[in-house]
């Protein structure tokens, strides 16, 4: 055993500790293991915290007060009551364990629990995962030299590449996506080996899959990742789709094939750290190019009439097959079809953009403009001109504003039929003008009681008077909505 930097120590969470405490206190071994070890090393914050021990499952159950346990590995959830950070609510307790025959490359046939923290070690995938920490002793049980390989930025596997690939396939998108995570460079036989293996993805769930493929997408560095898992025969296992954009040349706008348009749309999606259905819809936008692409020979280049829809679709499907929720598969579908809409401010109107708006939904159009920005850069044309950028985002801003009108009454005509017994005609919206003034002098008249009250005030007047009153609420209207839209140009420096 090897004293281990003081560093660690002092970075391991009492509710951790208080764990591998009274393991030990029972005369058991335990020691935290895996990525979390490796997190702290890094001094990188770990994502979630593990335990390994030489307990059994009973054993642990019985030392604390709330646990859980419903898993065929002998894994133990121990609960930190109170605790409302979901990495440290509940903290997992292994046995060490011996890996047996893996028939189906992915699960171990059975589970077997060992006496040593040796077996346990010699089943984890990398030699960076494969260290454990006590924590009383401060000293780590480093068999495989992870540390050597994490000071050097390697990413090894524990024992023989393929064999260790055939047994859980699953292991080639961990190796890729910490790749993408750690910025490793994958070692030379575990590269060799995830080349010939490939074909074993075609057994992991499309659940694991989406899983990893996330978090290769959400990492500071996802262009490296992709580009390696297309080198190595991964990607047409991941997403056949975006294989296929590989060699297909664009027209002569573009610079890069459609590949590499994606990843490089997507590489400004990362750097302006923008989410999920960003990234995806950036990575997916041109999905639709190579089916619909067709040489025009009068153009004398190609054209690709379409791609927006046909794209939309494909990405749905994709998105559909990995199991991605029905928010993300619909947010992204929807930018993916309208990706291509026109945006030149000196020949639209502003019902084609309150078209647009209608189409792409309002939750969705302002991820719609950043798609845009970044279609722009990863073709490597220039920024949108400032200009046109904020008076297209004006001109959404207006359509999307809430009209000023009677509608925002919280009183509406037919209660006024109704409670007033006034007949349907020219009075009520007379009334619903004068009341629309009050409110738009005092919001906080505008609740139904005050409204009621007031509009039987209303109603007691002639009819030349109630006109006049409602005919300066709809001028004071007009005005109010005049000075929105004034205001709204303004912000963005626009006329
Ligand atoms: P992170 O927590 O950041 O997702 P991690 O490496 O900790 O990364 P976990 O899924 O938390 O991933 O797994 C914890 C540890 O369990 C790993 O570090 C590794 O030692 C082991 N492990 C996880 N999955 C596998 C696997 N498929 N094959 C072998 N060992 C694995
Ligand atoms: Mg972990």
């Amino acid at each position: 055993m090897k004293k281990a930097e003081n560093k660690v120590n002092s970075k391991i969470p009492d509710e951790v500790s208080r764990i591998t405490e009274a393991l030990e206190k029972a005369g058991f071994e335990a020691y935290i293991v895996g990525g979390c070890v490796r997190d702290l090393l890094l001094g990188r914050r770990p994502k979630d915290w593990d335990i390994t021990t030489n307990a059994k499952p009973e054993e642990i159950i019985s030392l604390f007060d709330e646990t859980f346990y419903e898993n065929e590995y002998g894994t133990v959830g121990v609960v930190n009551k109170g605790i409302e950070d979901k990495t440290l609510s509940i903290v997992e307790v292994t046995p060490y364990r011996l890996e047996a025959e893996y028939s189906d490359n992915r699960r171990p046939d059975s589970v077997t629990f060992s006496e040593k923290i040796e077996d346990d070690l010699k089943r984890r995938d990398f030699t960076i995962n494969a260290i454990a920490y006590s924590v009383s002793g401060n000293t780590v049980v480093d068999l495989h030299d992870g540390r050597g390989d994490l000071s050097q930025k390697i990413l090894r596997t524990v024992g023989n590449p393929l064999e260790r690939f055939e047994e859980d396939g699953l292991r080639i998108l961990r190796a890729i996506r910490l790749h993408a995570e750690l910025g490793f460079t994958i070692e030379k036989e575990t590269l060799e080996a995830i080349k010939r293996a490939g074909g074993l993805l075609k057994k992991i769930s499309k659940e694991r899959i989406r899983d990893e493929f996330v978090r290769i997408i959400m990492s500071d560095n996802p262009v490296n990742s992709l580009v390696l898992s297309r080198e190595l025969g991964i990607l047409e296992h991941i997403i056949p789709e975006l294989e296929k954009g590989v060699g297909i040349e664009q027209n002569q706008a573009h610079s890069y094939d459609v590949w590499e348009h994606g990843l490089k749309t997507l590489q400004h999606a990362v750097s302006k750290k923008w989410g999920l259905s960003l990234r995806l819809s950036a990575m997916f936008h041109d999905i639709g190019k190579p089916p619909t692409r067709q040489w025009s020979p009068e153009k004398k280049d190609w054209t690709f009439y379409g791609h927006d829809v046909v794209g939309a679709r494909i990405t749905e499907k994709t998105l559909k097959d990995l199991k991605f929720p029905k928010e993300v598969i619909d947010k992204v579908g929807k930018l993916v079809r309208w990706h291509m809409f026109f945006s030149d401010t000196d020949q639209i109107t502003l019902s084609a953009v309150r078209r647009l708006v209608s189409r792409v939904g309002q939750e969705n159009v302002w991820d719609l403009m950043n798609l845009r920005v970044c279609d722009r850069i990863g073709t490597g044309r220039p920024k949108e001109s400032p200009y046109r950028l904020r008076k297209y985002q004006s001109m959404i801003e207006e359509v999307m504003a809430d009209p000023i009108s009677v509608g925002m009454l919280k009183i509406d005509g037919n209660v006024l039929i109704k409670k007033l017994k006034l007949s349907p005609g020219p009075k009520i919206g007379y009334i619903l003008h004068a009341l629309l003034e009050e409110v738009l002098e005092n919001p906080l008249n505008n609740t139904e009681d005050y409204l009621e009250k007031k509009s039987r005030e209303l109603a007691a007047l002639s009819d030349s008077e109630l006109k006049k009153m409602g005919e300066k609420g709809k001028v004071e209207k007009e005005n109010l909505q005049e000075e929105k839209i004034k205001e709204i140009r303004d912000k963005y420096w626009v006329k």
